[in-house]
């Protein structure tokens, strides 16, 4: 390791706001000492021992999209004989086998469907939060509220001050992939533009709600570009600090377009870079996730000692990933134990990360 890359690190375990050319640098840094920076912030963000995830349930209501975007094996055309909608009684027969296994979050996403309107996610969500109070309406990532909005010929505040007002709580940060325009227009050109995805968060922060942000990396961008992608969310993160956690994943190259002419690495040891770069240059959201569901639960574990601070959700179901060929399943009684393994103390959370509940006793 060169000096001026050991001093970076040094300077980032304190605390210190990276610059888009040091965080680009920390590529070069050799894994274990990235990991030991990356663990040092996180545990001086999160002094405590306790490590959470979230009892949730991600629902994908239709799998119908006119974004066709060339990295995703899920979508399908609206007269496909795969396409699918669920109806609301689904989805309420969904959460409350979520809410009988303790789960409190809601994650709902589809894709950008030409014919669901607006009153469909209003008459659900408020049928949701009169059946299920205690449920986080976790919903519609800022691709689909941009093209809800064109739909219905209405502004995006209008958008979301409707779907606030029928029950959504807070917004997931999908559809992120990079947020730099030349990725996009090369991975999924029908869906907004970086400055739009950036823009729905903006507004849905000045209202109040709190969302996630997530990237995938892995396909056609460069290595300054990622960074460009965590330099515009900690901007934004500046102005708003509406994000309450990061979630970084590696594309998933099985049965899609993209996956047969991209390269990028998509490995363990390069999601755990990847982790550790976002915890040291992302110095002022809160929680990291290390998400288990492209790499497998034992990644996903070792992702705690690299700045991660989460394991996210249970789940329950996925189709999105699963979708391209990885399948992967857990529950609460695995992600706690997990945890514990890792040396901390397991805590089931919220969406929005106050706990519900620590587990002091468990077995590993
Ligand atoms: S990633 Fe989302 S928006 Fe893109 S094609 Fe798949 S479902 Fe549609």
């Amino acid at each position: 390791m060169t000096d001026a890359t050991a001093d970076i690190l040094d300077r980032a375990a304190d605390g210190a706001r990276l610059t888009p050319a040091e965080g680009v640098a920390l590529f070069d840094a050799p894994l274990p000492e990235l990991g030991a920076a990356a663990d040092a912030r996180c545990r001086a963000l999160h002094p405590t021992p306790v490590r959470t995830f979230v009892g949730g349930r991600n629902v994908n209501y239709s799998n119908v999209c006119v974004s066709a975007c060339t990295f995703c094996a899920y979508f399908r055309g609206p007269r496909h004989r795969e396409a699918y909608l669920r109806t609301h009684d689904d989805l309420l027969a969904d959460t409350a086998e979520m809410v009988a296994v303790g789960g409190t979050e809601l994650l709902l996403q589809g894709g950008l469907h030409p014919t669901l309107r607006l009153p469909w996610f209003e008459t659900l969500f408020a049928a949701l939060r009169a059946a299920f109070p205690a449920v986080q309406v976790h919903a519609l990532s800022p691709s689909e509220i941009v093209h809800l909005a064109h739909l219905e010929a209405l502004s995006v505040d209008a958008v979301l001050d409707r779907l606030i007002a029928a029950g959504l709580q807070s917004i997931p940060g999908g559809g992120a992939e990079i947020l730099v325009d030349r990725v996009r227009a090369a991975v999924s050109p029908r869906k907004c533009t970086a400055d739009a995805w950036l823009d729905v968060m903006r507004r849905a922060h000045a209202r109040g709600l709190p969302t996630t942000a997530t990237m995938m990396y892995g396909h056609v961008e460069t290595l300054p570009e990622r960074i460009e992608h965590l330099a515009r969310l900690r901007a934004l993160q500046d102005e708003t600090g509406g994000f309450v956690g990061f979630i970084p994943w590696p594309f998933q190259p099985g049965n899609s377009t993209l996956g047969r002419r991209t390269t990028g690495d998509t490995g363990g040891a390069a999601f755990l870079r990847m982790l550790a770069i976002s915890r040291l240059f992302l110095d002022n959201i809160p929680h990291l996730q290390s998400s288990w569901v492209t790499l497998g639960l034992k990644v996903g574990q070792v992702g705690l000692t690299f700045g991660a601070d989460d394991l996210g959700s249970t789940m329950m179901e996925e189709r999105v990933v699963s979708a391209a060929g990885t399948t992967y399943r857990t529950n609460a009684a695995e992600l706690t134990t997990l945890i514990a393994a890792a040396g901390f103390r397991p805590a089931q959370r919220t969406t929005t990360y106050a706990l519900l509940r620590t587990f002091d006793e468990v077995t590993v």
